[in-house]
Protein backbone atom coordinates (compact mmCIF):
# COMPACT_ATOMS: atom_id res chain seq x y z
CA UNK A 1 0.00 0.00 0.00
CA UNK A 2 0.97 3.41 -0.63
CA UNK A 3 1.83 5.80 2.06
CA UNK A 4 -0.19 9.02 3.11
CA UNK A 5 2.98 10.65 1.23
CA UNK A 6 3.20 8.67 -2.08
CA UNK A 7 -0.45 9.24 -2.08
CA UNK A 8 -0.05 13.11 -1.50
CA UNK A 9 2.49 13.85 -4.00
CA UNK A 10 1.59 11.67 -6.79
CA UNK A 11 -0.63 14.36 -8.06
CA UNK A 12 2.20 16.17 -9.21
CA UNK A 13 2.81 13.55 -11.92
CA UNK A 14 -0.53 13.79 -12.54
CA UNK A 15 -0.74 17.78 -13.42
CA UNK A 16 2.92 17.51 -14.92
CA UNK A 17 1.12 17.35 -18.39
CA UNK A 18 -0.61 21.13 -17.55
CA UNK A 19 3.18 22.54 -16.64
CA UNK A 20 4.81 21.43 -19.75
CA UNK A 21 7.53 24.17 -20.07
CA UNK A 22 9.32 23.19 -16.97
CA UNK A 23 11.97 21.32 -16.51
CA UNK A 24 11.19 17.81 -14.63
CA UNK A 25 13.80 18.77 -12.06
CA UNK A 26 11.50 21.16 -10.62
CA UNK A 27 8.89 18.62 -10.61
CA UNK A 28 11.57 16.00 -8.61
CA UNK A 29 12.62 18.77 -5.92
CA UNK A 30 8.33 19.21 -5.27
CA UNK A 31 8.43 15.63 -4.03
CA UNK A 32 10.98 16.14 -1.43
CA UNK A 33 11.25 18.14 1.17
CA UNK A 34 14.07 20.20 1.68
CA UNK A 35 15.11 18.84 5.83
CA UNK A 36 13.40 16.26 7.94
CA UNK A 37 13.95 17.29 11.38
CA UNK A 38 13.61 14.07 14.20
CA UNK A 39 13.51 14.98 17.51
CA UNK A 40 13.69 12.91 20.95
CA UNK A 41 14.01 15.21 23.72
CA UNK A 42 13.07 14.13 27.89
CA UNK A 43 9.96 15.74 29.39
CA UNK A 44 9.42 15.29 32.94
CA UNK A 45 5.64 13.83 33.66
CA UNK A 46 3.81 12.62 36.66
CA UNK A 47 5.25 9.35 36.27
CA UNK A 48 9.14 10.35 35.48
CA UNK A 49 11.14 11.96 32.68
CA UNK A 50 10.20 9.97 29.33
CA UNK A 51 11.31 10.62 25.79
CA UNK A 52 9.19 11.80 23.36
CA UNK A 53 9.78 11.81 19.67
CA UNK A 54 8.82 15.22 17.69
CA UNK A 55 9.19 15.92 13.96
CA UNK A 56 9.79 18.96 12.03
CA UNK A 57 9.50 18.81 8.40
CA UNK A 58 10.29 21.71 6.10
CA UNK A 59 8.95 20.95 2.80
CA UNK A 60 10.23 24.02 0.66
CA UNK A 61 11.05 28.04 1.25
CA UNK A 62 11.44 29.03 -2.09
CA UNK A 63 8.69 31.83 -1.95
CA UNK A 64 9.49 32.68 1.83
CA UNK A 65 10.30 31.36 5.13
CA UNK A 66 8.45 27.74 6.23
CA UNK A 67 5.19 28.28 7.54
CA UNK A 68 2.91 25.57 9.17
CA UNK A 69 1.47 24.02 12.48
CA UNK A 70 2.22 21.49 15.20
CA UNK A 71 0.57 18.13 15.87
CA UNK A 72 0.16 16.71 19.23
CA UNK A 73 -1.27 13.36 18.47
CA UNK A 74 -0.35 9.96 20.02
CA UNK A 75 -1.46 8.94 15.72
CA UNK A 76 1.23 11.62 14.92
CA UNK A 77 4.02 9.85 12.05
CA UNK A 78 7.19 11.09 10.05
CA UNK A 79 4.60 10.02 7.08
CA UNK A 80 2.09 12.30 8.07
CA UNK A 81 3.72 14.85 9.12
CA UNK A 82 5.46 15.20 5.63
CA UNK A 83 2.39 14.94 4.05
CA UNK A 84 0.68 18.31 5.88
CA UNK A 85 4.52 19.89 5.18
CA UNK A 86 3.79 19.42 1.87
CA UNK A 87 0.50 20.35 1.54
CA UNK A 88 1.30 23.71 3.62
CA UNK A 89 3.65 24.37 0.53
CA UNK A 90 1.10 24.39 -1.90
CA UNK A 91 -1.17 25.70 0.60
CA UNK A 92 0.39 29.20 0.60
CA UNK A 93 0.91 29.43 -3.24
CA UNK A 94 -2.38 28.82 -3.89
CA UNK A 95 -2.95 31.85 -1.30
CA UNK A 96 -0.49 33.31 -2.57
CA UNK A 97 1.07 34.57 0.26
CA UNK A 98 4.88 34.95 0.97
CA UNK A 99 5.35 31.89 2.95
CA UNK A 100 7.15 27.85 1.73
CA UNK A 101 5.53 24.93 3.90
CA UNK A 102 6.33 23.26 6.82
CA UNK A 103 4.79 21.01 9.57
CA UNK A 104 5.98 19.76 13.26
CA UNK A 105 3.92 17.00 15.62
CA UNK A 106 4.67 15.38 18.75
CA UNK A 107 3.46 11.60 19.28
CA UNK A 108 1.92 12.57 23.03
CA UNK A 109 -1.78 12.17 23.82
CA UNK A 110 -2.44 15.32 25.33
CA UNK A 111 -6.06 13.33 26.78
CA UNK A 112 -3.51 12.19 29.36
CA UNK A 113 -1.80 15.21 29.85
CA UNK A 114 -2.64 17.74 32.85
CA UNK A 115 -1.77 21.31 32.29
CA UNK A 116 1.95 21.32 33.69
CA UNK A 117 3.05 18.34 31.75
CA UNK A 118 1.14 19.92 28.67
CA UNK A 119 3.41 23.31 29.33
CA UNK A 120 6.47 20.98 29.97
CA UNK A 121 5.61 19.11 26.78
CA UNK A 122 4.93 22.55 24.22
CA UNK A 123 8.23 24.12 26.13
CA UNK A 124 10.75 21.07 25.53
CA UNK A 125 9.79 20.76 21.86
CA UNK A 126 10.50 24.38 21.07
CA UNK A 127 14.00 23.72 22.87
CA UNK A 128 14.42 20.55 20.76
CA UNK A 129 13.89 23.24 17.66
CA UNK A 130 15.26 26.23 18.59
CA UNK A 131 17.80 26.14 15.20
CA UNK A 132 15.69 25.58 13.01
CA UNK A 133 12.70 27.99 14.00
CA UNK A 134 12.57 31.90 13.96
CA UNK A 135 10.33 35.06 12.71
CA UNK A 136 12.00 35.02 9.18
CA UNK A 137 13.17 31.17 8.99
CA UNK A 138 10.02 29.02 10.23
CA UNK A 139 6.78 29.94 11.85
CA UNK A 140 4.77 27.18 13.59
CA UNK A 141 1.27 27.83 14.21
CA UNK A 142 -1.54 25.81 16.20
CA UNK A 143 -2.67 22.39 14.93
CA UNK A 144 -4.83 19.49 15.92
CA UNK A 145 -4.91 19.51 19.99
CA UNK A 146 -2.49 22.81 20.05
CA UNK A 147 -4.55 25.69 21.21
CA UNK A 148 -3.28 29.14 21.85
CA UNK A 149 -2.37 28.50 25.29
CA UNK A 150 0.35 25.99 23.69
CA UNK A 151 1.63 28.73 21.61
CA UNK A 152 1.89 31.07 24.28
CA UNK A 153 4.14 28.49 26.08
CA UNK A 154 6.21 28.16 23.24
CA UNK A 155 6.69 32.04 22.28
CA UNK A 156 7.96 32.11 25.61
CA UNK A 157 10.47 29.12 25.56
CA UNK A 158 11.70 30.73 22.31
CA UNK A 159 11.84 33.93 23.74
CA UNK A 160 13.81 33.04 26.87
CA UNK A 161 16.64 30.88 24.74
CA UNK A 162 16.64 34.25 22.35
CA UNK A 163 17.06 36.60 25.25
CA UNK A 164 14.55 39.08 23.38
CA UNK A 165 10.66 38.87 23.09
CA UNK A 166 9.71 37.40 19.81
CA UNK A 167 5.95 37.07 19.12
CA UNK A 168 6.48 37.09 15.35
CA UNK A 169 8.32 33.53 15.84
CA UNK A 170 4.69 31.98 15.74
CA UNK A 171 1.42 32.30 14.92
CA UNK A 172 -1.86 31.59 16.59
CA UNK A 173 -1.15 33.13 19.69
CA UNK A 174 -3.23 34.94 22.13
CA UNK A 175 -4.24 38.40 21.64
CA UNK A 176 -2.53 39.72 24.65
CA UNK A 177 0.66 38.05 23.27
CA UNK A 178 0.66 39.92 20.09
CA UNK A 179 -1.92 37.16 18.20
CA UNK A 180 -4.23 38.22 15.69
CA UNK A 181 -8.20 39.29 16.05
CA UNK A 182 -10.03 36.85 14.19
CA UNK A 183 -7.31 34.10 14.03
CA UNK A 184 -9.27 31.39 15.81
CA UNK A 185 -12.60 32.37 13.95
CA UNK A 186 -10.25 32.10 10.42
CA UNK A 187 -9.95 28.88 9.08
CA UNK A 188 -14.04 27.98 9.57
CA UNK A 189 -14.69 31.78 8.53
CA UNK A 190 -12.66 31.11 5.07
CA UNK A 191 -14.65 27.68 4.87
CA UNK A 192 -17.77 30.02 5.01
CA UNK A 193 -16.94 32.46 2.46
CA UNK A 194 -15.89 29.44 0.37
CA UNK A 195 -19.35 28.45 0.34
CA UNK A 196 -20.62 31.59 -0.23
CA UNK A 197 -18.60 31.32 -3.72
CA UNK A 198 -19.80 27.90 -4.54
CA UNK A 199 -23.15 29.32 -3.80
CA UNK A 200 -22.98 32.33 -6.10
CA UNK A 201 -21.14 29.79 -8.96
CA UNK A 202 -23.07 27.04 -8.64
CA UNK A 203 -26.77 28.29 -8.05
CA UNK A 204 -27.96 26.38 -5.10
CA UNK A 205 -30.79 27.09 -3.23
CA UNK A 206 -31.27 26.78 0.65
CA UNK A 207 -28.52 23.95 0.00
CA UNK A 208 -28.54 21.52 3.24
CA UNK A 209 -24.93 20.60 5.13
CA UNK A 210 -23.59 18.45 7.27
CA UNK A 211 -20.24 18.86 9.38
CA UNK A 212 -18.05 16.38 10.43
CA UNK A 213 -15.74 17.38 13.50
CA UNK A 214 -17.41 19.65 15.88
CA UNK A 215 -13.77 21.49 16.96
CA UNK A 216 -12.73 24.80 16.07
CA UNK A 217 -12.79 24.65 12.38
CA UNK A 218 -16.21 22.85 11.99
CA UNK A 219 -17.68 25.18 14.90
CA UNK A 220 -16.76 28.23 13.15
CA UNK A 221 -17.36 27.42 9.71
CA UNK A 222 -21.03 25.94 11.16
CA UNK A 223 -21.88 29.30 13.36
CA UNK A 224 -20.84 31.45 10.23
CA UNK A 225 -23.00 29.61 7.72
CA UNK A 226 -26.00 29.34 10.93
CA UNK A 227 -25.82 32.99 11.34
CA UNK A 228 -26.40 33.39 7.75
CA UNK A 229 -29.57 31.39 7.72
CA UNK A 230 -27.73 28.08 6.41
CA UNK A 231 -29.23 24.88 7.25
CA UNK A 232 -27.43 22.40 9.04
CA UNK A 233 -28.59 19.27 9.53
CA UNK A 234 -26.12 16.86 11.08
CA UNK A 235 -23.02 17.87 12.69
CA UNK A 236 -20.21 15.32 14.77
CA UNK A 237 -17.13 15.35 16.86
CA UNK A 238 -15.28 11.79 17.91
CA UNK A 239 -17.93 10.25 20.03
CA UNK A 240 -20.60 10.77 17.93
CA UNK A 241 -23.30 13.31 16.17
CA UNK A 242 -26.96 14.65 15.56
CA UNK A 243 -29.39 14.95 13.34
CA UNK A 244 -32.11 17.18 12.55
CA UNK A 245 -33.92 17.90 8.84
CA UNK A 246 -35.00 21.58 9.85
CA UNK A 247 -31.85 22.51 11.06
CA UNK A 248 -29.28 22.64 13.91
CA UNK A 249 -29.19 25.28 16.85
CA UNK A 250 -24.98 25.43 16.74
CA UNK A 251 -24.98 27.76 19.53
CA UNK A 252 -27.10 25.06 21.56
CA UNK A 253 -24.91 22.35 20.13
CA UNK A 254 -21.66 24.35 21.33
CA UNK A 255 -22.96 25.19 25.19
CA UNK A 256 -23.69 21.24 25.33
CA UNK A 257 -20.21 20.51 23.79
CA UNK A 258 -18.82 22.62 26.76
CA UNK A 259 -20.68 21.49 29.42
CA UNK A 260 -20.49 17.83 28.90
CA UNK A 261 -17.39 17.50 25.99
CA UNK A 262 -19.83 16.32 22.96
CA UNK A 263 -22.36 17.07 21.16
CA UNK A 264 -23.81 13.47 21.19
CA UNK A 265 -25.54 14.87 24.57
CA UNK A 266 -27.53 17.44 22.69
CA UNK A 267 -31.15 15.07 23.21
CA UNK A 268 -33.10 17.92 21.63
CA UNK A 269 -32.09 16.26 18.03
CA UNK A 270 -31.94 12.37 16.93
CA UNK A 271 -28.57 10.61 17.36
CA UNK A 272 -26.43 10.04 14.20
CA UNK A 273 -23.42 8.03 14.01
CA UNK A 274 -19.75 9.71 12.29
CA UNK A 275 -20.29 6.55 9.35
CA UNK A 276 -24.20 7.99 8.86
CA UNK A 277 -23.35 11.70 9.04
CA UNK A 278 -20.96 11.22 5.92
CA UNK A 279 -23.08 9.03 3.78
CA UNK A 280 -26.33 11.84 4.64
CA UNK A 281 -28.47 12.71 1.27
CA UNK A 282 -27.00 16.51 1.99
CA UNK A 283 -26.01 19.03 -0.58
CA UNK A 284 -22.64 19.93 0.82
CA UNK A 285 -20.36 18.00 3.06
CA UNK A 286 -17.56 19.57 5.46
CA UNK A 287 -15.02 17.00 6.96
CA UNK A 288 -13.46 19.35 9.78
CA UNK A 289 -12.12 16.75 11.08
CA UNK A 290 -9.20 13.54 10.49
CA UNK A 291 -7.61 12.71 7.36
CA UNK A 292 -9.28 9.77 5.59
CA UNK A 293 -12.64 10.00 7.04
CA UNK A 294 -13.55 9.04 2.94
CA UNK A 295 -11.85 6.86 1.62
CA UNK A 296 -12.51 3.51 -0.32
CA UNK A 297 -15.07 1.46 1.15
CA UNK A 298 -17.38 4.65 2.20
CA UNK A 299 -16.63 6.75 -1.33
CA UNK A 300 -19.74 4.92 -3.07
CA UNK A 301 -22.00 5.63 -0.60
CA UNK A 302 -20.97 9.79 -0.20
CA UNK A 303 -24.53 11.57 -1.64
CA UNK A 304 -23.69 14.96 -1.19
CA UNK A 305 -22.66 16.83 -4.48
CA UNK A 306 -20.49 18.90 -3.22
CA UNK A 307 -17.80 18.53 -0.15
CA UNK A 308 -15.74 21.48 1.40
CA UNK A 309 -12.73 19.98 2.75
CA UNK A 310 -11.97 21.81 6.27
CA UNK A 311 -9.56 18.70 7.37
CA UNK A 312 -6.26 18.32 5.72
CA UNK A 313 -6.12 15.15 3.47
CA UNK A 314 -9.73 14.12 4.47
CA UNK A 315 -10.57 12.32 0.89
CA UNK A 316 -7.72 9.57 0.33
CA UNK A 317 -6.80 9.46 -3.23
CA UNK A 318 -8.84 6.43 -4.13
CA UNK A 319 -12.34 8.81 -2.63
CA UNK A 320 -11.11 11.16 -4.88
CA UNK A 321 -11.00 9.40 -7.74
CA UNK A 322 -14.32 7.97 -7.08
CA UNK A 323 -15.83 11.50 -6.34
CA UNK A 324 -14.46 13.08 -9.30
CA UNK A 325 -16.48 9.99 -11.64
CA UNK A 326 -19.49 10.42 -9.67
CA UNK A 327 -19.33 14.19 -10.86
CA UNK A 328 -19.04 15.61 -6.57
CA UNK A 329 -17.28 19.02 -6.83
CA UNK A 330 -14.65 18.85 -4.01
CA UNK A 331 -12.97 22.09 -2.84
CA UNK A 332 -9.55 20.74 -1.69
CA UNK A 333 -8.35 20.98 1.64
CA UNK A 334 -4.88 23.83 0.13
CA UNK A 335 -7.91 26.12 -0.94
CA UNK A 336 -10.70 25.35 1.78
CA UNK A 337 -8.89 25.71 4.86
CA UNK A 338 -6.42 28.38 3.74
CA UNK A 339 -8.43 31.07 5.55
CA UNK A 340 -6.04 29.81 8.75
CA UNK A 341 -2.42 29.97 7.39
CA UNK A 342 -3.79 33.65 5.37
CA UNK A 343 -5.18 35.24 9.04
CA UNK A 344 -1.76 33.58 10.29
CA UNK A 345 -0.20 35.24 7.76
CA UNK A 346 -1.95 38.46 8.93
CA UNK A 347 -1.03 38.33 12.85
CA UNK A 348 3.24 38.08 11.57
CA UNK A 349 2.75 40.73 9.85
CA UNK A 350 1.37 42.79 12.38
CA UNK A 351 3.88 41.65 14.74
CA UNK A 352 6.57 42.96 12.23
CA UNK A 353 5.42 46.13 11.90
CA UNK A 354 4.00 46.53 15.39
CA UNK A 355 0.32 47.06 13.91
CA UNK A 356 -2.97 46.31 15.62
CA UNK A 357 -6.09 45.49 13.08
CA UNK A 358 -9.56 45.47 14.00
CA UNK A 359 -11.34 41.96 13.49
CA UNK A 360 -13.44 43.89 11.13
CA UNK A 361 -9.91 44.96 8.93
CA UNK A 362 -8.71 40.62 9.48
CA UNK A 363 -12.62 39.36 8.31
CA UNK A 364 -12.44 41.94 5.37
CA UNK A 365 -9.20 40.94 4.15
CA UNK A 366 -9.50 37.42 4.62
CA UNK A 367 -12.52 37.43 2.37
CA UNK A 368 -10.88 39.46 -0.46
CA UNK A 369 -7.92 37.10 -0.11
CA UNK A 370 -9.77 33.80 0.17
CA UNK A 371 -12.15 34.71 -2.82
CA UNK A 372 -9.53 35.48 -5.01
CA UNK A 373 -8.07 32.48 -4.57
CA UNK A 374 -11.17 30.28 -5.14
CA UNK A 375 -11.80 32.46 -8.32
CA UNK A 376 -7.85 31.77 -9.80
CA UNK A 377 -8.67 28.11 -9.18
CA UNK A 378 -11.84 27.85 -10.36
CA UNK A 379 -10.74 30.44 -13.50
CA UNK A 380 -7.84 27.16 -13.70
CA UNK A 381 -9.82 24.13 -13.42
CA UNK A 382 -11.84 26.16 -15.91
CA UNK A 383 -9.39 26.23 -18.59
CA UNK A 384 -7.95 23.07 -18.53
CA UNK A 385 -11.23 21.42 -17.57
CA UNK A 386 -9.96 19.86 -14.99
CA UNK A 387 -11.08 19.18 -10.74
CA UNK A 388 -10.85 22.22 -8.54
CA UNK A 389 -8.56 19.98 -6.63
CA UNK A 390 -5.78 19.12 -10.16
CA UNK A 391 -6.33 23.09 -11.20
CA UNK A 392 -4.97 24.37 -7.31
CA UNK A 393 -2.26 22.31 -7.48
CA UNK A 394 -1.39 23.42 -11.07
CA UNK A 395 -1.60 26.96 -9.87
CA UNK A 396 0.51 26.51 -7.05
CA UNK A 397 3.51 24.72 -8.49
CA UNK A 398 3.34 27.05 -11.37
CA UNK A 399 3.59 29.48 -8.60
CA UNK A 400 6.68 27.68 -6.78
CA UNK A 401 8.32 26.52 -10.05
CA UNK A 402 8.41 30.31 -11.60
CA UNK A 403 10.16 31.02 -8.38
CA UNK A 404 12.26 28.22 -8.09
CA UNK A 405 12.91 28.38 -11.65
CA UNK A 406 14.88 31.56 -10.66
CA UNK A 407 17.20 30.22 -8.02
CA UNK A 408 18.04 26.54 -9.74
N1 LIG B 1 -2.41 24.20 10.92
C1 LIG B 1 -3.09 25.07 10.02
C2 LIG B 1 -3.11 24.50 8.63
O1 LIG B 1 -3.02 23.29 8.44
C3 LIG B 1 -2.57 26.51 10.09
C4 LIG B 1 -1.15 26.72 9.74
C5 LIG B 1 -0.64 28.12 10.02
O2 LIG B 1 -1.41 28.99 10.40
O3 LIG B 1 0.56 28.31 9.83
O4 LIG B 1 -3.30 25.18 7.66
Amino acid sequence: MASLYEDSIALIDEIKEYLSGYPHIVFEKLKEPDRIITVKFPVKLKDGVTILTGYRVQHNSVRGPYKGGIRFSPMVTLDEVMSLAFWMSLKTAVADIPYGGAKGGVVVDTKKLDEQELEAVSRAYIRAIFDVIGPQKDIPAPDMYTTEQVMEWMVDEYSKIKKEFTPAVITGKPIKIGGSQGRKEATGLGGFYILEQLVRDYDLKDPTIAVQGFGNVGYHFAKFAHEQGYKIVAVSDSQGGVYNKEGLDIEYLYEIKQETGSVINATRYDPITNKELLELDVDILVPAALEGVINKENAKNIKAKFIIELANGPLTKEADTILDEHNVIVVPDILANSGGVVVSYFEWLQNIRSEVWSKDTVFEKLKLKITRSYQDVKKTADKYKVSLRKASYILAVKRIADIMLKKL
